[in-house]
């Protein structure tokens, strides 16, 4: 491609805005200038085309009066310029290669609110774009969040879940333990002001017992309530072993507690404690105890 060939490629889509007097870059209309003038006819018949639109656009718009003040500044130019000699250069017979002052001058508001739309528009789907690429990493931020928290909400319920089934689990054996055919069952009665009881389900194959109290008071903070395996000597007590800690009440107010008993221990009946959390001697009750009962 020769250089007058690659110009006028690139020059070309400069034409309409040089028609419109809206091409501000002084290199820009120099260079339009001089393509003009090495002889294209091409760019000269096309520009002579433009200029020809970009003179109707005015009368396109709807008229409007200008104020006094301003029609007389603008008299008082179009005097002083019609007397100022028009520049037509040298070799350039078809057309002016700026367009005439009178022409500029009607078609320069035009090309400036065209100018300006294309430059708003510019400026308007900057901000826009900007405002959504925002928008989308807030967006993105508040979602990856809210994944993060509602993983930890599901580990959390996975975890409560676990333990809860764990507790079932465990009431399960006990009911089961009840409605097995060959239990003994009895009942540990409550002392003096003491409320609720606890019943004992004694399978004597499997050497167990499943316990399960209902509507026993709250345990003090610190404290909570001991099962012990009693012996009996005729008709007073003989010993007691301990059998382990009631389950804390659920919300029912019932606690369980399965007992594995010892090899060989006399049982003759059962009884219920309230004992501090940290007690001294595992194998004694230190507190009051609050319920007792015989195998019936
Ligand atoms: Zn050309």
């Amino acid at each position: 491609m020769s250089d007058t060939a690659a110009q006028h490629a690139s020059l070309r889509e400069l034409l309409p805005l040089y028609a419109l007097g809206a091409l501000t870059g002084e290199k820009e209309c120099d260079l339009v200038c001089a393509h003009l003038a090495s002889g294209c006819v091409t760019c000269a018949e096309e520009l002579a085309a433009y200029a020809r639109t970009a003179a109707r656009l005015p009368d396109a718009l709807a008229p409007v009066s200008p104020r006094a003040d301003v029609r007389a500044k603008l008299a008082a130019r179009l005097a002083k310029e019609s007397q100022e000699p028009t520049a037509v250069p040298g070799g350039a017979d078809v057309i002016a290669l700026r367009p005439r002052a009178s022409r500029a001058s009607r078609a320069w508001p035009v090309a400036a609110a065209i100018a300006a739309t294309i430059a708003a528009i510019a400026v308007a789907s900057t901000i826009r774009y900007r405002d959504d690429a925002a928008a989308e990493r807030v967006a993105r931020a508040d979602a990856e969040t809210r994944a993060g928290q509602a993983s930890d909400r599901a580990t959390s319920l996975q975890s409560d879940l676990a333990k809860r089934e764990a507790e079932l689990a465990g009431e399960r054996a006990v009911v089961a333990a009840f409605a097995a055919g060959d239990a003994k069952i009895f009942t540990v009665a409550a002392k003096g002001a003491e409320a609720g009881s606890a019943r004992i389900s004694w399978n004597p194959a499997s050497h167990k017992w499943a316990v399960i109290a209902q509507g026993l008071a709250p345990a003090p903070n610190g404290q909570r309530y001991e099962l012990w395996i009693v012996a009996m000597n005729g008709k007073k007590l003989g010993g007691v072993k301990p059998a382990g800690f009631l389950s804390p009440p659920d919300a029912s107010g019932t606690s369980y507690l399965d007992v594995d008993l010892p090899p060989g221990a006399k049982v003759d009946g059962a009884a219920i404690s309230r004992e501090p959390a940290q007690k001294k001697t595992p194998d004694a009750p230190e507190g009051p105890v609050t319920h007792f009962g015989l195998v019936g």
